[in-house]
């Protein structure tokens, strides 16, 4: 089935992009919604996790303890690594079963870590990336989530950078000073293109 991988830096846009689509009828499946459920509480992750890590990282009711867990992960890859060979099974066997049921001439899986993570570039038809500038990024994920410019940059600094981005794209939504109409119109762009691609 043809489908669109879309993926972007923290704060690029890509739920704003998602969004555009959604409203277009395109079924979309979200890699980080599904991260979120395997590690909820009663997700399908936690027994693992807690197996491995200890139920100090569980919250009273089961849950991951992200604040925790992204404490010990940032400063320690070993333990990104384990938790990592946990969830992402997970993650892609959840992703899949939901991909096979989207109906519709084509679907898109939000990947936030697309570049980053796996094998994902060869699991879509296309891979479409929502460019902007780092300073960008950084306005937008302070205001957003009230981070400091420091914190921002220290999870920029985890993910690919622009360039690697750009050069996994088979397209590119450059959301910088863009306003929603602007985006619209290029989302409808892109959903034409993608119609008749499917229809090939
Ligand atoms: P991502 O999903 O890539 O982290 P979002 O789509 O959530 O990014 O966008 C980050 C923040 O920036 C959100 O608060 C969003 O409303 C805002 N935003 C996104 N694109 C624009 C834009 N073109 N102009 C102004 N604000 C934007």
């Amino acid at each position: 089935m043809f489908s669109i991988g879309l993926t972007g830096g923290i704060g690029s846009g890509k739920s704003t992009v998602a969004d555009l689509f959604t409203a277009r009828g395109v079924p979309l499946v979200d890699t980080d919604r599904i991260a979120h459920q395997v590690t909820a509480s009663g997700g399908v992750a936690m027994p693992l996790i807690a197996g491995e890590f200890g139920d100090d990282f569980l919250t009273p009711d089961g849950a991951l303890d992200r604040a925790k867990m992204r404490t010990l992960v940032f400063a320690d890859d070993t333990a990104k690594a384990r938790l990592e060979r946990i969830v992402h099974p997970l993650i892609r066997a959840e992703t899949e079963r939901q991909r096979s049921r989207t109906g519709g001439p084509y679907h898109i899986v939000v990947v936030p870590l697309l570049v980053e993570a796996g094998d994902w570039a060869t699991r879509v038809s296309r891979v479409l990336v929502v460019d902007c500038p780092v300073d960008t990024q950084i306005a937008r994920v302070m205001k957003r989530n009230g981070f400091t410019r420091e914190q921002v940059l220290a999870i920029v600094a985890k993910q690919a950078t622009r360039d690697a981005r750009l050069a996994a794209a088979n397209d590119v939504i450059v959301n910088d000073d863009a306003t929603l109409d602007t985006l619209a119109r290029e989302v409808d762009a892109l959903h034409a293109r993608y119609l008749a691609y499917a229809s090939l």
